[in-house]
């Protein structure tokens, strides 16, 4: 690519910019790759197995391994915005206690 620019000098910044991009949509993508072992993703495949057993975040903390509280909220509330998932003050399925839950509805 350096060599190209030097090449061809009036091109370069359209090089560069083109560079830059490429760079963002590789940074973008690698997130969607992987996104099987996101805590997002853990949290909604667990929330999708209890369906339609509400769960209060506590008890998705203590089910996914190394995902603490502070990780899994922003989940539950991102969650939250999809289709079919709610969230709500209710008995938690698991721990029984009222708590904010989220389930997913069949
Ligand atoms: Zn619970």
């Amino acid at each position: 690519m350096l060599a190209s620019d030097a090449a061809t000098p009036g091109r370069s910044r359209k090089g560069i910019t083109r560079t830059v991009s490429y760079a963002r949509s590789i940074a973008y993508s690698r997130p969607a790759m992987g996104d099987q072992n996101t805590t997002l993703e853990r949290v909604r495949r667990l929330v999708e197995r209890l369906a339609p057993t509400p769960v209060c975040d506590e008890c998705i903390a203590d089910r996914i391994d190394d995902a603490h509280l502070e990780e899994v909220r922003p989940c539950t509330q991102e969650l939250t915005a999809e289709r079919g998932f709610v969230r709500d003050n209710d008995a938690c399925g698991l721990c029984g206690e009222r708590h904010t839950v989220i389930r997913k509805h069949r």
